[in-house]
Protein backbone atom coordinates (compact mmCIF):
# COMPACT_ATOMS: atom_id res chain seq x y z
CA UNK A 1 0.00 0.00 0.00
CA UNK A 2 1.33 2.65 -0.78
CA UNK A 3 0.61 6.05 0.94
CA UNK A 4 -1.70 9.29 0.03
CA UNK A 5 -0.98 11.88 -1.78
CA UNK A 6 -0.13 15.02 0.04
CA UNK A 7 -2.83 17.88 -0.42
CA UNK A 8 -2.60 19.62 3.13
CA UNK A 9 0.26 22.49 1.96
CA UNK A 10 -1.76 25.19 3.55
CA UNK A 11 -1.57 23.63 6.61
CA UNK A 12 1.73 23.10 6.54
CA UNK A 13 4.31 22.95 4.01
CA UNK A 14 7.60 19.98 3.70
CA UNK A 15 11.11 21.96 3.86
CA UNK A 16 12.92 22.44 0.36
CA UNK A 17 16.07 20.73 0.71
CA UNK A 18 18.10 23.57 0.08
CA UNK A 19 16.71 25.00 2.96
CA UNK A 20 17.04 22.08 4.82
CA UNK A 21 21.28 22.20 3.70
CA UNK A 22 21.58 25.79 4.73
CA UNK A 23 19.70 25.25 8.22
CA UNK A 24 22.31 21.59 8.69
CA UNK A 25 25.24 24.41 8.24
CA UNK A 26 23.87 26.00 11.40
CA UNK A 27 23.91 23.53 14.16
CA UNK A 28 26.92 21.66 14.81
CA UNK A 29 30.62 22.27 16.60
CA UNK A 30 31.56 22.41 12.93
CA UNK A 31 28.73 24.74 12.06
CA UNK A 32 27.96 28.12 13.26
CA UNK A 33 26.26 27.24 16.11
CA UNK A 34 27.06 30.20 18.19
CA UNK A 35 24.71 32.50 20.14
CA UNK A 36 24.15 35.51 17.82
CA UNK A 37 24.70 38.07 20.68
CA UNK A 38 27.57 36.89 21.64
CA UNK A 39 29.63 40.14 20.35
CA UNK A 40 32.89 39.19 22.34
CA UNK A 41 34.42 36.13 19.79
CA UNK A 42 34.12 35.26 15.83
CA UNK A 43 31.64 32.31 16.78
CA UNK A 44 29.13 34.63 17.68
CA UNK A 45 29.99 37.42 15.12
CA UNK A 46 29.52 34.65 12.22
CA UNK A 47 26.46 34.05 13.86
CA UNK A 48 24.93 37.57 13.62
CA UNK A 49 25.97 37.63 10.08
CA UNK A 50 23.41 34.43 9.64
CA UNK A 51 20.92 36.16 10.88
CA UNK A 52 21.24 39.32 9.24
CA UNK A 53 21.33 38.01 6.14
CA UNK A 54 18.01 35.83 6.71
CA UNK A 55 16.49 39.52 7.54
CA UNK A 56 17.75 41.05 4.69
CA UNK A 57 15.88 38.04 2.75
CA UNK A 58 12.90 38.86 4.78
CA UNK A 59 12.94 41.79 4.05
CA UNK A 60 13.59 41.79 0.28
CA UNK A 61 10.50 39.13 0.01
CA UNK A 62 8.40 42.34 1.70
CA UNK A 63 10.17 45.31 -0.05
CA UNK A 64 10.62 46.40 3.17
CA UNK A 65 14.29 47.55 5.40
CA UNK A 66 15.79 44.93 7.53
CA UNK A 67 15.04 46.31 10.33
CA UNK A 68 11.43 46.57 10.24
CA UNK A 69 11.57 42.34 10.43
CA UNK A 70 11.45 41.61 14.07
CA UNK A 71 11.99 37.86 15.00
CA UNK A 72 8.97 35.40 15.93
CA UNK A 73 8.43 31.96 16.52
CA UNK A 74 5.49 31.96 13.91
CA UNK A 75 2.32 33.77 12.51
CA UNK A 76 0.45 33.32 15.68
CA UNK A 77 3.00 34.71 17.65
CA UNK A 78 3.69 37.70 15.36
CA UNK A 79 -0.55 37.90 15.41
CA UNK A 80 0.04 38.16 19.33
CA UNK A 81 2.57 40.87 19.25
CA UNK A 82 0.37 43.19 16.31
CA UNK A 83 -2.94 42.81 18.31
CA UNK A 84 -1.98 42.67 21.90
CA UNK A 85 0.90 44.88 21.12
CA UNK A 86 -0.61 47.61 20.15
CA UNK A 87 -3.56 47.69 22.68
CA UNK A 88 -1.36 46.91 25.25
CA UNK A 89 0.56 50.65 24.03
CA UNK A 90 -2.67 52.45 24.29
CA UNK A 91 -3.46 50.96 27.43
CA UNK A 92 -5.96 48.90 26.06
CA UNK A 93 -8.03 52.17 24.97
CA UNK A 94 -10.07 52.17 21.81
CA UNK A 95 -11.77 50.21 19.30
CA UNK A 96 -10.04 47.31 17.14
CA UNK A 97 -11.68 46.22 13.61
CA UNK A 98 -11.30 42.68 12.35
CA UNK A 99 -13.32 39.90 10.92
CA UNK A 100 -15.46 36.63 12.13
CA UNK A 101 -13.37 34.81 9.35
CA UNK A 102 -9.86 35.54 10.69
CA UNK A 103 -7.53 32.49 12.13
CA UNK A 104 -7.91 31.77 15.82
CA UNK A 105 -4.42 33.42 16.03
CA UNK A 106 -6.45 36.63 15.57
CA UNK A 107 -9.83 35.77 17.13
CA UNK A 108 -8.42 34.76 20.12
CA UNK A 109 -6.42 37.85 21.03
CA UNK A 110 -8.91 39.74 19.94
CA UNK A 111 -11.53 38.15 22.30
CA UNK A 112 -8.81 38.44 25.00
CA UNK A 113 -8.54 42.43 24.11
CA UNK A 114 -12.47 42.48 24.21
CA UNK A 115 -12.50 40.76 27.93
CA UNK A 116 -10.31 43.46 28.73
CA UNK A 117 -12.54 46.29 27.58
CA UNK A 118 -11.43 46.78 24.16
CA UNK A 119 -14.31 47.30 21.72
CA UNK A 120 -14.32 44.89 18.85
CA UNK A 121 -16.07 45.13 14.96
CA UNK A 122 -16.43 41.56 13.70
CA UNK A 123 -17.27 42.42 10.00
CA UNK A 124 -18.74 39.10 7.68
CA UNK A 125 -16.74 38.86 4.69
CA UNK A 126 -19.20 38.20 1.27
CA UNK A 127 -20.35 34.95 0.01
CA UNK A 128 -16.81 34.34 -1.90
CA UNK A 129 -15.48 35.01 1.82
CA UNK A 130 -13.65 38.91 0.62
CA UNK A 131 -14.13 40.96 3.16
CA UNK A 132 -15.63 44.11 1.34
CA UNK A 133 -13.38 47.91 2.15
CA UNK A 134 -16.54 49.73 1.99
CA UNK A 135 -17.01 47.55 5.09
CA UNK A 136 -14.26 48.08 6.83
CA UNK A 137 -15.19 51.59 5.53
CA UNK A 138 -18.06 51.62 7.47
CA UNK A 139 -16.40 50.05 10.96
CA UNK A 140 -13.75 53.33 11.44
CA UNK A 141 -14.92 55.26 14.16
CA UNK A 142 -12.49 58.08 15.66
CA UNK A 143 -11.46 55.76 18.80
CA UNK A 144 -10.22 53.07 16.12
CA UNK A 145 -6.64 52.42 16.41
CA UNK A 146 -6.54 49.11 14.60
CA UNK A 147 -7.64 47.24 11.55
CA UNK A 148 -6.40 43.23 11.06
CA UNK A 149 -7.67 41.49 8.54
CA UNK A 150 -5.64 38.50 6.77
CA UNK A 151 -4.61 39.13 2.89
CA UNK A 152 -5.37 35.20 2.37
CA UNK A 153 -8.04 32.70 4.16
CA UNK A 154 -6.59 29.61 4.89
CA UNK A 155 -9.57 27.38 3.97
CA UNK A 156 -11.13 28.83 1.74
CA UNK A 157 -7.96 30.85 -0.36
CA UNK A 158 -10.09 33.64 -0.91
CA UNK A 159 -8.15 37.15 -0.79
CA UNK A 160 -8.90 40.19 0.87
CA UNK A 161 -8.30 43.71 -0.85
CA UNK A 162 -5.44 44.54 1.22
CA UNK A 163 -3.77 47.48 -1.01
CA UNK A 164 -7.88 49.17 -0.99
CA UNK A 165 -7.62 48.63 2.80
CA UNK A 166 -4.10 49.43 3.76
CA UNK A 167 -4.75 53.16 1.51
CA UNK A 168 -8.03 53.46 3.67
CA UNK A 169 -6.31 53.08 7.16
CA UNK A 170 -3.08 55.06 6.11
CA UNK A 171 -5.94 58.11 5.09
CA UNK A 172 -7.61 58.14 8.29
CA UNK A 173 -4.79 57.22 10.58
CA UNK A 174 -5.51 53.83 11.66
CA UNK A 175 -2.85 51.07 12.02
CA UNK A 176 -3.21 48.13 9.56
CA UNK A 177 -2.27 44.60 10.04
CA UNK A 178 -2.09 41.97 7.73
CA UNK A 179 -2.22 37.99 8.61
CA UNK A 180 0.02 37.06 5.57
CA UNK A 181 0.80 33.82 6.84
CA UNK A 182 -1.47 32.11 3.86
CA UNK A 183 0.22 34.45 1.20
CA UNK A 184 3.63 35.01 1.87
CA UNK A 185 5.94 33.20 -0.44
CA UNK A 186 3.10 33.22 -2.82
CA UNK A 187 1.72 36.69 -3.85
CA UNK A 188 4.02 39.21 -4.37
CA UNK A 189 3.70 41.56 -0.97
CA UNK A 190 5.33 45.23 -1.08
CA UNK A 191 5.32 47.19 2.57
CA UNK A 192 4.55 50.10 0.44
CA UNK A 193 2.19 49.25 -1.87
CA UNK A 194 0.18 47.66 0.31
CA UNK A 195 0.33 50.16 3.35
CA UNK A 196 0.78 48.07 6.09
CA UNK A 197 2.30 48.83 9.05
CA UNK A 198 2.22 45.32 10.70
CA UNK A 199 2.25 42.06 8.92
CA UNK A 200 2.71 38.53 10.27
CA UNK A 201 4.36 35.47 8.24
CA UNK A 202 5.43 31.93 8.98
CA UNK A 203 8.45 29.98 7.88
CA UNK A 204 6.29 26.40 7.43
CA UNK A 205 3.65 27.74 5.33
CA UNK A 206 6.66 28.43 2.21
CA UNK A 207 9.12 26.06 2.97
CA UNK A 208 10.87 26.62 5.81
CA UNK A 209 10.97 25.18 9.31
CA UNK A 210 8.23 25.12 11.71
CA UNK A 211 8.54 27.20 15.30
CA UNK A 212 9.47 30.53 13.21
CA UNK A 213 8.24 33.80 11.59
CA UNK A 214 8.65 37.33 11.49
CA UNK A 215 6.35 40.65 12.35
CA UNK A 216 6.84 42.81 9.68
CA UNK A 217 6.96 46.16 11.89
CA UNK A 218 6.95 49.67 9.80
CA UNK A 219 9.68 51.66 11.57
CA UNK A 220 7.63 54.45 11.82
CA UNK A 221 4.87 52.98 14.20
CA UNK A 222 7.68 50.89 16.05
CA UNK A 223 6.88 52.97 18.81
CA UNK A 224 3.73 52.19 19.05
CA UNK A 225 3.93 48.68 19.95
CA UNK A 226 4.20 47.08 23.42
CA UNK A 227 6.44 43.62 23.13
CA UNK A 228 4.58 40.40 24.83
CA UNK A 229 7.64 38.60 25.40
CA UNK A 230 10.48 40.58 27.90
CA UNK A 231 14.04 39.40 28.93
CA UNK A 232 17.34 40.58 27.73
CA UNK A 233 16.11 42.93 25.28
CA UNK A 234 16.27 41.42 21.42
CA UNK A 235 15.11 42.47 18.66
CA UNK A 236 14.96 46.00 19.22
CA UNK A 237 13.10 45.49 22.27
CA UNK A 238 10.50 43.87 20.82
CA UNK A 239 11.23 40.37 21.21
CA UNK A 240 13.31 39.02 23.64
CA UNK A 241 14.82 35.55 23.32
CA UNK A 242 18.00 34.22 21.63
CA UNK A 243 17.81 33.93 18.54
CA UNK A 244 17.62 30.25 16.90
CA UNK A 245 20.25 30.92 13.69
CA UNK A 246 19.15 27.51 12.07
CA UNK A 247 15.39 28.78 12.13
CA UNK A 248 16.26 31.89 10.54
CA UNK A 249 18.70 30.93 8.20
CA UNK A 250 16.06 28.38 7.01
CA UNK A 251 13.30 31.47 7.04
CA UNK A 252 15.57 33.86 5.28
CA UNK A 253 16.39 30.55 2.67
CA UNK A 254 13.11 30.00 1.92
CA UNK A 255 11.82 33.76 1.39
CA UNK A 256 15.05 34.23 -0.90
CA UNK A 257 13.72 31.05 -2.81
CA UNK A 258 9.95 32.05 -2.79
CA UNK A 259 11.06 35.66 -4.03
CA UNK A 260 13.05 33.92 -7.13
CA UNK A 261 10.27 31.67 -8.28
CA UNK A 262 7.44 33.07 -6.87
CA UNK A 263 5.80 33.48 -10.71
CA UNK A 264 6.72 30.33 -11.39
CA UNK A 265 5.59 28.65 -8.67
CA UNK A 266 2.43 30.24 -8.76
CA UNK A 267 1.49 29.54 -12.08
CA UNK A 268 2.22 26.03 -12.20
CA UNK A 269 0.53 25.19 -8.69
CA UNK A 270 -2.32 27.31 -9.89
CA UNK A 271 -2.93 25.00 -13.52
CA UNK A 272 -2.35 21.96 -11.30
CA UNK A 273 -5.18 22.96 -9.05
CA UNK A 274 -7.40 24.17 -11.93
CA UNK A 275 -6.72 20.64 -13.67
CA UNK A 276 -7.85 19.39 -10.19
CA UNK A 277 -10.91 20.95 -10.26
CA UNK A 278 -11.77 20.46 -13.98
CA UNK A 279 -11.25 16.52 -13.19
CA UNK A 280 -13.74 16.74 -10.44
CA UNK A 281 -16.42 19.89 -11.18
CA UNK A 282 -18.86 17.24 -13.36
CA UNK A 283 -19.64 14.87 -9.77
CA UNK A 284 -22.91 15.41 -9.20
CA UNK A 285 -23.61 17.81 -6.28
CA UNK A 286 -19.92 18.90 -6.04
CA UNK A 287 -19.34 22.75 -5.65
CA UNK A 288 -16.49 25.12 -5.24
CA UNK A 289 -16.08 27.16 -2.32
CA UNK A 290 -14.98 30.75 -3.16
CA UNK A 291 -14.30 32.63 -6.14
CA UNK A 292 -12.19 31.64 -8.62
CA UNK A 293 -11.49 34.89 -9.83
CA UNK A 294 -9.79 36.21 -6.24
CA UNK A 295 -8.35 32.73 -5.14
CA UNK A 296 -5.04 32.11 -4.11
CA UNK A 297 -2.94 29.79 -6.25
CA UNK A 298 -2.44 27.09 -3.99
CA UNK A 299 -6.42 26.27 -2.27
CA UNK A 300 -9.72 24.20 -3.46
CA UNK A 301 -12.28 24.05 -1.18
CA UNK A 302 -14.89 22.01 -2.56
CA UNK A 303 -18.28 20.81 -1.11
CA UNK A 304 -19.34 17.31 -2.01
CA UNK A 305 -23.32 17.82 -1.33
CA UNK A 306 -25.23 15.17 1.04
CA UNK A 307 -21.69 13.37 2.31
CA UNK A 308 -20.52 15.12 5.19
CA UNK A 309 -16.69 15.55 5.87
CA UNK A 310 -15.87 12.76 8.10
CA UNK A 311 -16.82 10.21 5.83
CA UNK A 312 -15.02 12.49 3.02
CA UNK A 313 -12.02 12.49 4.94
CA UNK A 314 -12.16 8.81 5.76
CA UNK A 315 -13.27 7.40 2.43
CA UNK A 316 -10.70 9.31 0.88
CA UNK A 317 -7.98 7.58 2.43
CA UNK A 318 -5.79 8.03 -1.16
CA UNK A 319 -5.18 11.74 -0.52
CA UNK A 320 -3.94 14.07 2.68
CA UNK A 321 -6.55 16.60 3.05
CA UNK A 322 -8.34 18.35 5.97
CA UNK A 323 -11.49 19.95 6.23
CA UNK A 324 -11.11 23.56 6.87
CA UNK A 325 -8.03 24.35 9.04
CA UNK A 326 -5.82 21.86 11.04
CA UNK A 327 -6.31 24.03 13.77
CA UNK A 328 -9.91 23.32 14.22
CA UNK A 329 -10.12 20.17 13.13
CA UNK A 330 -10.22 18.07 15.96
CA UNK A 331 -13.28 19.41 16.76
CA UNK A 332 -16.08 18.10 14.53
CA UNK A 333 -18.20 21.93 14.22
CA UNK A 334 -18.84 22.84 10.95
CA UNK A 335 -16.21 25.35 9.39
CA UNK A 336 -17.18 29.16 11.01
CA UNK A 337 -15.69 30.74 7.47
CA UNK A 338 -17.99 29.12 5.28
CA UNK A 339 -20.73 29.63 7.64
CA UNK A 340 -20.18 33.19 7.58
CA UNK A 341 -20.33 33.08 3.63
CA UNK A 342 -23.57 31.80 4.27
CA UNK A 343 -23.22 27.95 3.51
CA UNK A 344 -25.95 25.96 5.47
CA UNK A 345 -24.71 24.00 8.04
CA UNK A 346 -25.12 20.63 5.72
CA UNK A 347 -22.95 22.16 3.26
CA UNK A 348 -20.11 23.43 5.84
CA UNK A 349 -20.49 20.19 6.82
CA UNK A 350 -19.89 18.88 3.33
CA UNK A 351 -16.78 20.58 2.54
CA UNK A 352 -12.85 19.60 2.38
CA UNK A 353 -9.92 21.83 1.60
CA UNK A 354 -7.16 20.52 -0.38
CA UNK A 355 -4.00 22.63 -1.12
CA UNK A 356 -1.83 21.85 -3.38
CA UNK A 357 2.17 23.10 -3.33
CA UNK A 358 5.82 23.02 -4.92
CA UNK A 359 6.20 19.80 -5.07
CA UNK A 360 2.81 18.51 -6.31
CA UNK A 361 3.62 16.99 -9.67
CA UNK A 362 0.32 16.69 -12.35
CA UNK A 363 0.63 12.49 -11.42
CA UNK A 364 -0.52 13.42 -7.83
CA UNK A 365 -3.41 15.14 -9.69
CA UNK A 366 -4.55 12.68 -11.67
CA UNK A 367 -4.15 9.94 -9.32
CA UNK A 368 -6.49 12.16 -6.88
CA UNK A 369 -9.17 13.21 -9.97
CA UNK A 370 -9.22 9.28 -10.25
CA UNK A 371 -9.30 8.47 -6.76
CA UNK A 372 -11.88 10.82 -5.53
CA UNK A 373 -14.49 10.06 -9.16
CA UNK A 374 -14.37 6.37 -7.47
CA UNK A 375 -14.82 6.97 -3.81
CA UNK A 376 -17.60 10.06 -4.25
CA UNK A 377 -19.24 7.82 -7.17
CA UNK A 378 -19.45 4.89 -4.47
CA UNK A 379 -20.80 7.39 -1.65
CA UNK A 380 -23.30 8.29 -3.92
CA UNK A 381 -24.74 5.38 -4.48
CA UNK A 382 -25.11 4.32 -0.99
C1 LIG B 1 -0.83 28.84 9.75
C2 LIG B 1 -1.49 30.15 10.01
C3 LIG B 1 -1.28 30.84 11.21
C4 LIG B 1 -0.45 30.27 12.33
O1 LIG B 1 0.90 30.22 12.00
P1 LIG B 1 1.94 29.40 12.92
O2 LIG B 1 3.26 29.82 12.40
O3 LIG B 1 1.63 27.96 12.65
O4 LIG B 1 1.72 29.82 14.30
C5 LIG B 1 -1.89 32.05 11.37
N1 LIG B 1 -2.67 32.57 10.42
C6 LIG B 1 -2.91 31.95 9.27
C7 LIG B 1 -3.78 32.58 8.24
C8 LIG B 1 -2.33 30.71 9.02
O5 LIG B 1 -2.57 30.08 7.87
Amino acid sequence: MSLPVYLDYAATTPVDPRVASAMAACLTQEGVFANPASRSHIYGWQAEEKVEHARRQVADLLVADPREVVWTSGATESNNLAIKGVFEAAGYKGHLVTSVCEHKAVIDPAKWLEARGVDVTWLRPDANGVVPVADVRAALRPDTRLVSLMHVNNEVGSVNPVAEIGALCRQESVLFHVDAAQSAGKLALDMEALQVDLLSLSAHKFYGPKGVGALYVRRAIARQLAPQIHGGGHERGLRSGTLPTHQLVGLGEAAAIARNQLAEDSERTARLRDHLWSGIAGLAGVKRNGCPQAMSPIHLNVCFSGIDSETLLLSLRDIAISSGSACTSASMEPSYVLKAMGLSDADAHSSVRISLGRFTTMADVDRAIEHIRTVIGKLAVA
